[in-house]
């Protein structure tokens, strides 16, 4: 009887198997008699069940499938119980480089089941095209349900699709699109009786004002006016005097698309780019921009800036997360009319203002399987589960009674969650395992949820006032030859830049003085070159449309 019947209604039996389950503990102690009988027909949607599967998954350089206390974290658990399969963590928790990491795999080709992190995705189609990654199209019939979510995306489709026509790795596809906003100290404004500014040079004068007129009233004149968590988010600055800095949301891309979305070229070449560092050369030295943006570390720059010190005025940074600050009861405890808000990105002279930066169609985040694994089935029937209903569920939100509970059929987390110190997405990835960039589909209310209502408010003003540019860098994937140039290129090329922006920025380089020198340089370490490889990859990738 069983034979006859299909996949769906294998499915359905599967998905409401593990629905009547979910709202007790442990899958194993749960399992009646009648349960037991759903749980055999796994067997074809969940082939070789008991399949053993390594997976390396490395990602932001500090987390893997494992919590810190070593065992997996619960939604692993919970997808070993639903697929029964045995997952075992294959990554050094202790490695520092998530890169590094999936290099070493490379060098020993592969040999765990499941790969990915961030970052992981061109790779996985570079070393499937040269055999060392599954390609998952010739398993769809094991992933009906990945099958028919890229049928309905054929934008997230052609983005993971390699040159080769197959693909390598199932995509973390974000949702939502703007997520970084410009945020200001409001209170300071009212305080100081300013406007919001409308211009860059309205931005320039209230900027020094906050720097000169000590705003959080202290008697020192130690403002920060402009800051971010991150040096290279500083550099974007260069978006309010008309450059174009990142061509997606990832540092790494600097070839941009122009302004109608047929030739490429690289942002940090280009003049109006010179002219963005003169300027921002000119707030450095003003005291404008954050003293230590190189030498700070990563990621503390909001916290100490405006947590600790009360000293930081204007970021443009996560919309989310920053918006949380609103509401942190340390801050309110000790300024308590503390405002951080939204603000259009100011127009420059007639031109107005742009945001570059949103969220990419498909990030090139996900997970792949190995040529060594020896059960590509299960492996792929693993994968496409995070794909359905409940998959999605369980990556976006993690576990119903331990990171949330269902209110009118929506899963809405618990305050444990969105209240956690240190911050809801660095909870679920330490502690739940949700949110992680495997391959999976964002579900934007998980990140609503936890959004302060000046945050909504940024994001209705940005979507409103249609700042958002609509010429990003699509992701590419590049041929076999491509990509060798791509690799030979890119990375030394990104490091020289670095090293000489920063000196033009800080003043220890005078900008027009160097900047022959430096277009000289970037030339013969291969930008042209690098610039026609995008354009000859993104002319092909228009021609698939
Ligand atoms: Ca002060």
């Amino acid at each position: 009887m069983k034979k006859n019947i299909n996949k769906k209604q294998v499915m359905s039996l599967l998905l409401a198997g593990f629905i009547s389950l979910s709202g007790f503990g442990s899958f194993a102690t749960t399992v009646s008699a009648a349960d037991k009988s759903t749980v055999a027909t796994t067997a074809t949607a969940f082939p070789k069940p008991g399949t053993n599967l390594k997976i390396h998954f490395h990602y932001s350089d500090k987390y893997t499938i494992n919590g810190a206390n070593g065992q997996l974290l619960p939604v692993f658990q919970k997808l070993q119980e639903v697929t029964g399969y045995k997952l075992q963590n294959a990554a050094n928790p202790a490695a520092k480089k998530s890169l590094d990491e999936f290099n070493l795999q490379a060098a020993e080709r592969f040999p765990a089941d499941i790969y990915g992190g961030n970052n992981t995705g061109p790779l996985m189609t570079k070393y499937g095209m040269q055999g060392a990654f599954v390609p998952l199209d010739k398993y769809f019939k094991y992933m009906p349900d990945f099958k028919k979510f890229l049928d309905a995306h054929p934008d997230v489709k052609m983005a993971i699709t390699a040159p080769d026509g197959h693909i390598y790795y199932a995509p973390y596809v974000p949702d939502g699109g703007i997520a970084r906003t410009y945020f200001i100290r409001t209170d300071w404004l009212k305080k100081l009786n300013l406007a919001v500014p409308k211009t860059v040079d309205e931005l320039s004068q209230v900027l020094q004002a906050f720097k000169d007129k000590d705003p959080n009233g202290n008697g020192k004149k130690d403002e920060i006016p402009y800051f971010n968590d991150k040096w290279e988010e500083v550099v974007r600055l260069a978006n309010l005097w008309g450059a174009r800095v990142y061509g997606t949301d990832t540092f790494a891309v600097r070839v941009c698309l122009d302004k109608t979305s047929t030739k490429m070229y690289h942002a940090w070449t280009a003049d109006e780019f010179r002219v963005a560092l003169k300027n921002m050369a000119r707030w450095y030295k003003k005291g404008l921009i954050d003293p230590e943006f190189i030498t700070r570390k990563a990621n503390t720059a909001r916290q100490t800036l405006l947590i600790k010190d009360n000293t930081g005025g204007m970021t443009h940074e996560w919309v989310a997360s920053t918006s949380t600050y609103n509401e942190n009861a340390d801050i309110l405890a000790a300024v308590p009319d503390f405002k951080f808000e939204v603000i259009l990105p100011p127009a420059n002279g007639s031109e107005k203002g742009f945001e570059e930066h949103q969220r990419m169609a498909a990030k090139p985040d996900g997970w792949g399987i190995s040529n060594n694994c020896k059960t590509p089935e299960a492996a792929a029937a693993l994968m496409n589960y995070i794909f359905t209903k409940d998959g999605r569920v369980l990556a976006n939100f993690g576990i119903e009674g331990l990171s949330y509970d269902m209110v009118d059929g929506k899963p809405i987390f618990k305050e444990s969650v969105i209240k956690a110190t240190g911050g809801t997405n660095n909870y679920l990835y330490g502690n739940v395992g949700a949110q992680l960039p495997i391959g999976y589909w964002q579900d934007y209310s998980y990140e609503a949820q936890w959004t302060n209502e000046v945050g909504k408010a940024g994001v209705k003003l940005y979507n409103d006032s249609k700042v958002v540019i609509n010429n990003q860098t699509p992701i590419l994937n590049f041929s076999k030859a491509e990509n060798t140039t791509y690799d030979k290129i890119n990375a030394p090329l990104n490091l020289y830049m670095d090293e000489q922006i920063q000196k033009m920025i800080t003043g220890q380089l005078d900008v027009d003085a160097t900047w022959p020198a430096y277009l000289k340089k970037c030339k013969d370490m291969g930008v042209d070159t690098l610039v026609t490889t995008y354009q000859s990859a993104y002319d092909n990738l228009k021609k698939k449309k």
